[in-house]
């Protein structure tokens, strides 16, 4: 596991537009440095969503330990050594079914009531993991990956899950 954090920049390209549209685009993989990707994975797709809710970190010792929200932007990596006999990764639907499944469970709510956030902060560095172990469930396929999960609390910060 390694979480990054990111402030001011982000090493991944989001698209250049400042709305709130969900977006998906596929990505060659070979063509891609990423330092988190092992040198065998050959495709990779992403997917982007948001989410609203509010939260408090405990223990922060700063403002972020008040109430307070954000509008997240939440980006979704999953790859695959080889494609299906349609010649994807995974429909882009059936991702994005299961990722809108998994912002149903954070959208508008107070992330620190949640079972999953009982024990640890819902930080944007645990919300990227809870979005990546969620999925990872709900996807029910050993061939997809999920490769990793950015959490963008804010237009220049946020925090990468990369699972092991
Ligand atoms: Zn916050």
């Amino acid at each position: 596991m390694r979480l990054i954090f990111q402030t001011g920049f982000c090493a991944v390209t989001a698209p250049a537009s400042g709305s709130s549209t969900k977006t998906a685009y596929a990505v060659n993989a070979e063509n891609h440095t990423q330092e988190s990707r092992s040198s065998f994975v050959m495709y990779e797709l992403k997917v982007i969503t948001n989410f609203s809710a509010a939260h408090q970190l405990k223990n922060f010792h700063g403002a972020c330990e008040d109430l307070h929200g954000h509008n997240w932007k939440i980006e979704v990596c999953v790859t695959a050594d080889t494609l299906n006999e349609t010649g994807v990764v995974v429909d882009f639907r059936v991702l994005k079914q299961h990722l809108k499944a998994v912002m149903a469970g954070l959208d508008h709510k107070f992330l620190n009531d949640l079972g999953a956030f009982k024990d640890q902060n819902p930080s944007s560095e645990n919300i990227a993991k809870y979005v990546a172990e969620q999925l990872s469930l709900l996807l029910q396929a050993p061939e997809i990956k999920v490769s990793r999960v950015t959490a963008w609390e804010s237009e220049t910060a946020c925090a990468t899950y990369y699972p092991s």
